[in-house]
Order: C-alpha cells, then sequence, then structure tokens
C-alpha cells in the first residue's frame, strides 16, 4: 500500500491508533545530533499533518473531538482516534530542552480544529499541560507556506538560515528560496528523520565542524536550562552525556 492510500485507508479512518505516541519523552533517546557537540539550527519548524500526526485534520477529524482519558490521542465524532507519532514525544522535549526554538507552520483548512487538536493532545513525559503550550509559534492556514516562513520570522527574530523544517510534502520545498532547509518526511517524524534533517541542515550551511565557544556554551545553556526546564524528567541524561 503506498502512504498516500495508507492516508484514506480503512484503518486510518477506524481509528487505528497503533501509531500514536505512548512512550514517555523519557523512554525515547534524543536525537544523536541533538548531543554531538556539533552545531544546531536555532528553530526547528514542524508541518502537522502526517509529519507529527496520523492524519489530515481538515479531511480525516470530524468534530467535535475530545481527549481520551490518558491525552495520548483525541476521538471524534465518529468514534476515530488519532495521535502523534510514536518518537514525537522525545522529538519535542529534547527540541525544548535544548532550547530550540520551536514552531509549526500548517497549511490546514482547519485552523482552529488543528489548535484543539495541539491544545487536547499531550505529550507524555512531559509537565506541559497539552502539546501546544510546547510550541514557540504556529502559522496555521491555507496558502503558500513562503508566508508562513515570513512571519515565523518576524515573530522570532531568527534569520531564515537557522531554520530547519520537517514537512511530508515536496511541494512546500519552496520554503527554500528564502534559505530555510526542509527535509522531507515519509513516514511521520522519527527520531531518525530528525537526525537526517539536521545533518542535512549543516551540509547545507556548511557547519558541520565543532565551532568556537559551541561545547561551553552549549553545557552553560543546558545547566542554566536544567534548574528550572520543566521537561527535565525526559532529558537528564544530555546532561551526562557533555
Ligand atoms: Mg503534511
Amino acid at each position: 500500500m503506498t502512504r498516500r492510500n495508507a492516508r484514506t485507508s480503512a484503518s486510518v479512518l477506524a481509528g487505528d491508533t497503533t501509531t500514536t505516541t505512548s512512550s514517555p519523552a523519557s523512554a525515547i533517546t534524543p536525537p544523536s545530533t541533538f548531543t554531538d557537540g556539533l552545531p544546531l539550527p536555532k528553530k526547528i519548524v514542524f508541518d502537522l499533518d502526517y509529519t507529527l500526526w496520523n492524519c489530515w485534520c481538515d479531511t480525516h477529524v470530524t468534530p467535535p473531538i475530545k481527549r481520551t482519558v490518558d491525552g495520548l490521542t483525541i476521538t471524534d465524532r465518529r468514534g476515530s482516534s488519532f495521535g502523534f507519532y510514536p518518537d514525537v514525544a522525545g522529538v519535542l522535549s529534547s527540541i525544548k530542552y535544548q532550547g530550540i526554538i520551536l514552531g509549526a507552520a500548517s497549511r490546514t483548512h482547519t485552523p482552529e480544529l488543528a489548535r484543539e487538536m495541539l491544545s487536547l493532545l499531550k505529550v507524555p513525559g512531559t509537565e506541559a499541560k497539552s502539546a501546544l503550550s510546547m510550541f514557540d509559534h504556529l502559522e496555521i492556514y491555507p496558502g503558500s507556506k513562503v508566508t508562513h516562513f515570513e512571519k515565523l520570522k518576524k515573530k522570532s527574530g531568527v534569520e531564515h538560515s537557522e531554520v530547519l523544517f520537517f514537512d511530508d510534502e515536496s511541494r512546500n520545498r519552496n520554503v527554500e528560496n528564502l534559505g530555510v532547509v526542509m527535509y522531507l518526511v515519509r513516514d511521520g517524524v522519527s527520531r531518525e528523520e530528525v537526525d537526517a534533517g539536521v545533518r542535512l541542515w549543516r551540509e547545507r550551511k556548511g557547519r558541520t565542524k565543532r565551532e568556537a565557544g559551541t561545547d561551553e556554551q552549549l553545557k552553560t545553556e543546558m545547566q542554566q536550562r536544567s534548574a528550572s526546564f520543566e521537561y527535565q524528567p525526559a532529558s537528564r541524561h544530555l546532561i551526562r552525556a557533555l
């Protein structure tokens, strides 16, 4: 079955939850590129549909929606279930712990529904009240993602060259004209896909070597963060790795 066929398959519409996250963030090893001492982008942005979660929310999800007891999935009016891919909890937690700005850029036709899904879904293993609260910036509306990224730059002040973007649709590669690096996700975000994306960003930007001050700066930032970081339970081993 091709991926596109899988998107409209009965298993998705019937609420197959086998692809959604259930492990706490602490059980998921952070991406290896986050601890190798090499440069990291200042901002990571994710598409939502078929990048972070297993549906097109404007096609497969029928409101009203509600959170399941554990908060790991939502169910819609037809009883179908949807949630994040298995590694997403660990990935989001690791990004926050590294102090990388976290953004979302979606062109869904149901922005309010997407926001509601983010507000209902929890990220297991973190103290975040919802996935929504983990994001620094959200740009969710139809149209070219060039607009989304121009607005993200205005909000964060981070140059496009410092941004890594994960998306499952190649048509959104047009954001690379801005200087953003996009990594094409094949079957939802995973730890391995994040590592591949970071390596691609390093190669494209000529940032494949250790940079002066990177280790000390990283250690200082992480130690400061460890004192107040609400996702600490997921990431203590990052400190030990330094
Ligand atoms: Mg998508």
